[in-house]
């Protein structure tokens, strides 16, 4: 990629990556979907993501499951030949991701001046760090319910705020944990956290339902879990996953904190590499940002009935574990619930969702969020991974999917909500 290249000639000439360009070039990348039918096929995939030609954006899952990865222009016609000759004839879902990016960046901005006069918060756009924490912090001063707190500081210095919806003392109701932002493009995800937490924070006392939902619990919501990764898809580059702490490979900055949870610490589905997109580092928690999340949930010890992890993107609900097939021993309390969201999701809009444990669903995963809640001391068994849709624009959705991925998200956390026992 060209930013690699930037900084190798930076190396060389002895100057800092900070004085980088400020934005990673993605000119003639496309993104590709592929249907490996062999084994052969989907060690051809690995052997080109391992070389660094091709990187995913929906890993493959196993046989006869799409799998999209993103591609260089120039590499595109060799590895196209070559994944034909394996009957994994590609299909180009996105032709210029650059294009993609900067139709993005547009609306936002024509958003953004459409609503210049109003002092309200947009929530059918996106937001920065600054913006997403200055509205926490604003909605706290202003309601009775809410509080702001800073459960940690990021690799870079940053705080990572959490807000709690609450009406009573802590200590007395159920918990119901949202955790949103881990990778640093799925900016999605932070915008259907952040209309959540205004839904259950200004809603009580007007909508029924959320008062009901207030009542019964409290809310806990961490909208922007890893922040420096989040500024840097912001200022740098778009599709940044990890972290931005450094690593013993200079050129490789970044840890995957989705897979830094001590939960199978460092197995399948992790990567001990730093260039690697899953790269798990040095040891479980050695990350700031995966501390806070773990101290937020060791605080509330005893009280977390459900925690859910959002991600971007593919329409899917996941529970544990990843990290192996083996089904957990309440699976199938597990799976009675999430059926039930996916339901909902579904009623809304009419978006498939798929529902099941990680490793059948997706592929192997260690170290992360929703394995950890549940077998890291807290045994939450309504530990969840969704995954919100958005097939068609991948990890840069247009402004505009936004409010319907909130609604349909949030109808699912809520049939969660009703149905746990
Ligand atoms: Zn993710």
């Amino acid at each position: 990629m060209q930013v690699l290249h930037v900084v190798c000639l930076l190396a060389a000439l002895g100057l800092s990556a900070a004085i980088l360009p400020k934005s990673v070039d993605y000119t003639g990348y496309k993104v590709v979907s592929v249907l490996p039918k062999s084994e052969e096929g989907l060690r051809t995939l690995e052997n080109f993501e391992r070389q660094g030609v091709i990187k995913y954006w929906i890993h493959p899952a196993g046989l006869n499951r799409p799998a999209s990865f993103q591609i260089s222009s120039s590499n595109f016609e060799l590895v196209s030949n070559v994944l034909a000759e394996q009957a994994l004839s590609p299909i180009v879902l996105i032709d210029n991701i650059q294009e993609l990016i900067e139709k993005q960046n547009k609306e936002i901005l024509e958003r953004q001046l459409q609503k210049a006069n109003s002092k309200a918060f947009d929530f059918e756009n996106f937001h920065t760090y600054t913006e997403l924490l200055a509205f926490m912090q604003e909605t706290a001063a202003n309601n009775s319910l809410v509080s702001y707190s800073v459960i940690g500081q990021s690799y870079e210095g940053r705080d990572i705020g959490q807000v709690t919806v609450r009406t009573g003392s802590a200590g007395v109701k159920q918990i119901i944990f949202l955790e949103c932002g881990i990778h640093a493009r799925e900016w999605i995800t932070e915008s259907t956290c952040i209309w959540i937490f205004d839904q259950l924070a200004n809603g009580y006392g007007i909508d029924a339902e959320i008062t009901a939902l207030v009542d019964k619990f409290d809310w806990i919501i961490v909208p922007t879990s890893n922040p420096d990764g989040y500024e840097y898809s912001w200022a740098s580059d778009r599709l940044w996953r990890k972290n931005r702490a450094l690593t013993d490979n200079a050129l490789c900055p970044g840890v995957d904190l989705n897979r830094n949870y001590d939960a199978n610490f460092g197995g399948d589905g992790s990567s001990p590499l730093p260039c690697s997109e899953t790269y798990h580092g040095v040891s479980a928690f050695s990350e700031s940002e995966a501390v806070a999340i773990r101290d937020s949930l060791a605080a509330n010890r005893g009280f977390v009935k459900a925690f859910v992890s959002i991600h971007s993107y593919g329409g899917i609900w996941m529970s544990p574990y990843g990290y192996i097939k083996e089904l957990p021993l309440e699976y199938d309390e597990m799976y009675r619930v999430m059926a039930i969201g996916c339901e909902a999701i579904t009623a809304t809009y009419g978006t498939p969702f798929e529902y099941a444990n990680e490793a059948a669903i997706l592929y192997l995963t260690s170290g992360t969020t929703r394995d950890y809640a549940y077998v890291g001391g807290d045994n939450i068994i309504y530990a969840y991974t969704i995954e919100t849709r958005g097939k068609a624009y991948g990890f840069v959705p247009p402004p505009s999917e936004i409010l319907e991925t909130a609604i349909e998200t949030w109808n699912g956390i809520k049939a969660m909500a009703y149905n746990v026992l």
